[in-house]
């Protein structure tokens, strides 16, 4: 008898991040994690892209513009360009281990969180963060052309200081 009882995988991992391929087990050593992360998206653990992943993943879900990125390597006394940074957020966006949120059709940030979920976007102090709920829904979603399905929604909500 077969008791491989298994219909259906609730592990809870977010469909896309499991895509992505990357759902290295956390051994608390974000230096280690990096080097499993990047592996395992077929990237090649080069020294930069140890450091820049190391300052984008070791501090829990985080959402950063190149800039500020670059700022923080600087900082960490790490020696980067900023193209290189704007090199290695967009390598790391291809591999499905970050993911790009446009605000102002201007300024990029790069969540360390690619699981479905929207954001706030504090305009007073332009920063992004996560809206709580992730089961958010449009009450109507609009249809698209034939031949296409929606791929993802993004949703930003503005939100600015009262007066
Ligand atoms: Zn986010």
């Amino acid at each position: 008898m077969n008791d491989q009882a298994s219909p259906h995988n609730d592990d809870g991992i977010d469909p896309a991040a499991r895509a992505a391929g990357h759902q290295p087990a956390l051994t608390g050593c974000p230096w280690h994690d990096v080097n499993e992360m990047l592996q395992a998206a077929g990237l090649r653990p080069t020294r930069q892209r140890m450091a820049l992943g190391w300052l984008l993943f070791g501090k829990g879900a985080r959402h950063l513009t190149a800039e500020m990125l670059y700022e923080e390597a600087t900082l960490a006394k790490v020696p980067v360009s900023l193209a290189t940074v704007y090199n290695t957020l967009n390598q790391l966006t291809d591999a499905g281990l970050l993911r790009q949120v446009s605000v102002d059709g201007t300024k990029t940030y790069f969540d360390t969180n690619v699981t479905a979920h929207h954001h706030f976007y504090l305009e007073n102090n332009h920063e992004l963060v996560d809206i709580p709920d992730p089961h958010l829904v449009l009450s109507k979603m609009p249809d698209v052309p034939e031949g296409y399905e929606i791929s993802r929604v993004d949703m930003v909500v503005r939100l600015r200081k009262k007066r």
